[in-house]
Formats: structure tokens, C-alpha cells, sequence
């Protein structure tokens, strides 16, 4: 039933067309509100696209329906548990907002036929000692969506690079990711799964909503502000030149993975080492044009955000990562040849490699033949030939060091007290293999006694250098509270101006970070702000 329009009768202007900026207006159209949503690329999807399509959302109806036993006090106090290493980053009450709303939204999207839930089977919570945490039900993606029922949007939705879209998840828990990743086919029916998948259905549904355009191919560059400073519409750059556009703006255009200035000022890392999985278009727009319009950024360190040791590849957007490094027969070493963290678990990595007080960069990936043989690297197959220019090969680890810049005797005392553990499935200095969820969606599942520790016995030995790669969650972002009002540095809204998805810093979440925060959060920032636009704001359950 589509409600009245109260509050405005002219459109709402979103800016990208990702997951966040689709389910907006969407949830702005339902409730009877025009909502024209700008998109930088000719591809529409963003990193939603490329991503595992993991949406993390507690106490969801989806799992209740499985059996699944959870509830919001547990949600709230894992999420609140994983943030305590730094408790001043964390909003507490935007924490609330969305904990409390995430379920009615995931609900809510259904219902709009935006999407078709299931449960992840079989994947744990990142930290799944913590207090709150959850064996399996928090995760929820897609049911495969045919891709040719966008029609002729068909050809201009992005599909992900980095994992076997079409292959159903469960499929990861019975091979493991790398098998499934090789056994992806191509026929004429378009199965679409992972975050290609979860975005299919939200285009599907936009692009049945009459009061929904997408308008690819427009970037926008400014915000119009009326004199009392308040966001009244946005100027883009689209094929046929500037187009002005009125209406409050709702901010989707995700990270700034492409924008190296940003990335050296909020995340430390420079652009030798770094790198990202993300979409080129994805360039932090979103923090400049909320920054000019007067709204503030917020910062959570480059430690606490959830990147990953990648390389470079042949694909947009230039860099891929896999489950290669965390299988069996490798592991991550610093150039000093020493191993630093659980170099399966990339937040173990990310945490230890940007410690600014005993840094590891640059670093590594080191392993063995009997790992090339298994596995492969990228779209090289198992056995087959690496890009030379990538990786290095010798046939012993000191002489590998020495093609790689790596203090190679080193590297062969880490590598000999590595295997004395490795076979029996332990690592007594990094707890590698530990992680429940990393055994699950990166492990090798036939490698007994643990799918992510092997030894580096079989020579030759291989090597190359790895990146730090962005995944289109940069943690800093606009300041927002916990509705998707943009805020100044007086904590005071910015009219007109909100933000939803990764554009957003998550302050929800503070330091503390597991898969599908950022899926999640953004669609449920969307079932928020849509409503509170089209005159239909939802009442805030955390405050009750
Ligand atoms: C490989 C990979 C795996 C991931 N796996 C997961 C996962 O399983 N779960 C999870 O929660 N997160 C995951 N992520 C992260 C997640 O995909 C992103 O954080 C999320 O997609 C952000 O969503 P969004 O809606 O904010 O923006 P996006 O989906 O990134 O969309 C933003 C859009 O805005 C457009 N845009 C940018 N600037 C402008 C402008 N000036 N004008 C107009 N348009 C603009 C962009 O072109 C883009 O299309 C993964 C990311 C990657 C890369």
C-alpha cells in the first residue's frame, strides 16, 4: 500500500546506485515519494555487487524460522563486546538504532519483494568467543535471482570478480571457496548469487517502482545549498553535460577506496602498499561533498577496518584476494622474514601489519608446491603457470628471499618452526587455523587435521608481494547518527543531507567489525532514511 506523501511532494535525490542507494529509493517510492538516484558508472551495484553477499542481521525472522534461538540483548552485547578495544568509536545509540530496526528492515524487504532470504549455512560469527555470539542465522544473503529478469539492465548490473556468482553457499561449506571458485560455469541461464545477487533483486525491484529512475553515467560533483546552509539538490556531470537536480540528498556512494590523498589521511597507508577490491568508481566522493556542504568526519583508525592482504590481477578494479593465503602450505611474513599475526584471519593481519607502533609492511605471501599443485592462484589454475611478474619461484627459501627482498634465512627458521606445528594442526605462536569462520569460508575442507594449516615442505617455494586492499568499507566516513542524518562537528543535523552505506562512518559499530556489518547496516540505513523522507518516519524500538 503506498502512503501518502507528507512531508515533501518533489523527489529525493540519492547519489549511487549500490545496495544502499537502490533499497532507498525503493523505500522512498513505496511510501509514495519520486526518488531519482545518480550513478557515476555506466555499471550500477557498486561494491554491493562485488561482494560476498554477506548481510549480518541479529535476531532476524529468517533464522527464527529456522529454529535459530537469538535475541536482541545477545546481538547488542556481542556487537558491543567486539568494539571494546577502543569504546570511545562506538555510537552507542546509533548502535541501538540499528541493532533494534535491523530485523524489521530485513522483513521489510522482503516484503517489497526487494529480496528472497536465506540463511548462510554453516558460517559463524567473526569472534565467536565473545560474549553474544552466534554459531550460524546472523548471516543472510540471496536465494539465486535469474539474471534475465532485469531485461535489458541485464548487461548493466556489475558482477563480482572475486567469487563463483551462480554458485549457491553452500557449495563453500562442502569444498571450500578455491574449489568452488574453480568449478564456476557459464551457460545461458544466469544464475546470480553472492553480492551480485543480493543487488539483482534490489535492481529487479526498483526497476518495478514507477516512481524510481537510475540515471547511470552521472556523477555528481556538488550540493546546492539554500542561505541557511541546509542541502537542497546536487549538480552532476552526465554524457550530455551539468545536470541540476533539486531535493534533500540522500548519500550512497560508499568508500573511498580510489581516492589515494583519503586513503594516506584515514587509513596511513601508502599507495605501495596499498590497494582495493572495490569498483574504481568508488573515489570518497561522498566525504568531500558532505565535508563541503558542512558536515563532519568521523575517523576510525586504519587498524580497526576490515581490509585484506590482496594482489595485483588482471580484472576491474585491478586487484583481487582469495582464501589462497589462508590455505593450507602458506603463510604471510614481514620483510624482516617473520610471521606477525594469524595470517589466515585478515583482521589478525590488518590489526598487527598497521600497528603504528611496530608496523609490517611491506609483507608476503610465502608457499609451497604442493600448495600450487592443490589450489592454484587467481584464475591460475591448480598446477598451473603464475604471471612471472607476479610471483617469484626457487627452489629454496633462502633464494627466495632474495628475489623477494626478504631476509631468506629468516624466512627458513620461520618456515622450519612453522611446519613443526603445521602438520598436527596447531600454531602455537599466532593461533592460526583457530577461527571458526575462517575454517568454514576459506579453509580447505579435505585438509585434515585443520583447513587452513599445512606445511611448506615441498619445494619449489613460491612467493610475491601483497597489498593491502580496500573492500569498499573504509570505517571513516560522514558522521551520521543513528537515523542517516548527516551531522556537523556540533553534532548537529546538516538539513537536507543524509547518508546511508559505507559513505557512512561506522560509528555504529565503532572498532569492532564482522562480516555483513556493512550490507546490513546500509540496508537498514535505507529502510530509515526512505522512510523518514517520504513522511513515514519507523519508530525507534531502542528508545522504547
Ligand atoms: C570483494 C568484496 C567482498 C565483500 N563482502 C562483503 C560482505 O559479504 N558483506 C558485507 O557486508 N560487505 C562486504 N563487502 C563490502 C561491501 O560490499 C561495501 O561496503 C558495500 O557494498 C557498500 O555499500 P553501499 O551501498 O554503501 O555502496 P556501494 O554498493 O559500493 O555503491 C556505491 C555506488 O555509488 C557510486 N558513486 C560513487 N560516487 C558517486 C558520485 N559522486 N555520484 C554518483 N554515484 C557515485 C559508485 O559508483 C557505486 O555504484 C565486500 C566488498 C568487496 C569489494
Amino acid at each position: 500500500m503506498a502512503a501518502a506523501v507528507s512531508q515533501a511532494d518533489g523527489q529525493v535525490i540519492v547519489v549511487g546506485a549500490g545496495l544502499s542507494g537502490l533499497a532507498t529509493a525503493i523505500g522512498a517510492a513505496r511510501n509514495g515519494r519520486r526518488a531519482l538516484v545518480l550513478e557515476a558508472d555506466e555499471l550500477v551495484g557498486g561494491a554491493a555487487a562485488y561482494s560476498g553477499g554477506q548481510v549480518w542481521i541479529g535476531a532476524n525472522h529468517v533464522a527464527a524460522a529456522a529454529g535459530i534461538d537469538d535475541d536482541l540483548e545477545r546481538v547488542e552485547s556481542y556487537v558491543r563486546g567486539i568494539a571494546a578495544k577502543e569504546p570511545e568509536l562506538l555510537d552507542e545509540a546509533a548502535m541501538r538504532r540499528w541493532l533494534s530496526t535491523a530485523p524489521a528492515a530485513a522483513r521489510y524487504w522482503e516484503e517489497a519483494g526487494a529480496i528472497g532470504w536465506m540463511v548462510i549455512p554453516g558460517l559463524t560469527d567473526y569472534h565467536s568467543e565473545a560474549d553474544g555470539a552466534l554459531g550460524v542465522g546472523r548471516y543472510l544473503t540471496n536465494r539465486p535471482i535469474d539474471g534475465r529478469e532485469l531485461g535489458e539492465w541485464q548487461g548493466r548490473l556489475r558482477r563480482s570478480p572475486h567469487f563463483p556468482v551462480g554458485v549457491a553457499y553452500d557449495r563453500i561449506a562442502e569444498v571450500g571457496r578455491r574449489a568452488a571458485m574453480l568449478e564456476q560455469t557459464h551457460d545461458e541461464s544466469d544464475p546470480l548469487t553472492f553480492g551480485t545477487g543480493v543487488v539483482a533483486w534490489f535492481l529487479r525491484a526498483a526497476l518495478a517502482e514507477e516512481l524510481v529512475e537510475i540515471r547511470p553515467a552521472h556523477r555528481v560533483v556538488e550540493l546546492l545549498r539554500d542561505d541557511d546552509g541546509a542541502v537542497v539538490g546536487a549538480a552532476a556531470e552526465g554524457p550530455d553535460g551539468p545536470v541540476v537536480e533539486h531535493g534533500p540528498v540522500v548519500l550512497a556512494t560508499s568508500s573511498f577506496d580510489w581516492n589515494q590523498p583519503l586513503v594516506e589521511d584515514l587509513l596511513g597507508i601508502d599507495a605501495e602498499n596499498y590497494g582495493s577490491v572495490a569498483p574504481r568508481s568508488l573515489r570518497g566522493d561522498g566525504i568531500e561533498l558532505a565535508r563541503a556542504a558542512g558536515a563532519d568526519i568521523a575517523r576510525i583508525p586504519g587498524t580497526r577496518v576490515p581490509m585484506l592482504p590482496g594482489w595485483p590481477a588482471d580484472n576491474e578494479p585491478g586487484f583481487t584476494y582469495g582464501p589462497e593465503y589462508a590455505l593450507p602450505g602458506c603463510l604471510i611474513v614481514d620483510a624482516a622474514g617473520r610471521r606477525f599475526c594469524d595470517d589466515s584471519y585478515y583482521i589478525s593481519l590488518i590489526e598487527r601489519a598497521l600497528d603504528p607502533e611496530d608496523r609490517h609492511l611491506p609483507c608476503f605471501m610465502v608457499w609451497d608446491e604442493r600448495h600450487h599443485r592443490s589450489y592454484g592462484l587467481t584464475t591460475t589454475p591448480p598446477g598451473g603457470e603464475y604471471p612471472p611478474e607476479l610471483v617469484s619461484e626457487a627452489p629454496g627459501l633462502v633464494e627466495l628471499g632474495a628475489k623477494l627482498g626478504i631476509d631468506g634465512a629468516e624466512l627458513e627458521r620461520t618456515v622450519a618452526r612453522f611446519n613443526q606445528y603445521a602438520e598436527k594442526g596447531e600454531d602455537p605462536d599466532f593461533g592460526r587455523g583457530s577461527v571458526p569462520f575462517v575454517r568454514t569460508y576459506a579453509g580447505d575442507p579435505a585438509h585434515q587435521p585443520n583447513a587452513l594449516l599445512g606445511a611448506l615442505a615441498e619445494p619449489p617455494f613460491f612467493g610475491m608481494r601483497l597489498h593491502i586492499v580496500g573492500t569498499g568499507i573504509g570505517s571513516s566516513g560522514v558522521r551520521i547518527d543513528g537515523d542517516g542524518h548527516a551531522l556537523d562537528a556540533a553534532g548537529e543535523p546538516v538539513e537536507g543531507l543524509y547518508a546511508v552505506g559505507a559513505a557512512a562512518a561506522l560509528t555504529s559499530s565503532g572498532s569492532g567489525y564482522n562480516s555483513g556489518f556493512s550490507l546490513g547496516r546500509g540496508l537498514t540505513l535505507a529502510y530509515l532514511v526512505s522512510h523518514e523522507l517520504a513522511g513515514a518516519p519507523v519508530a525507534d524500538l531502542a528508545a522504547a
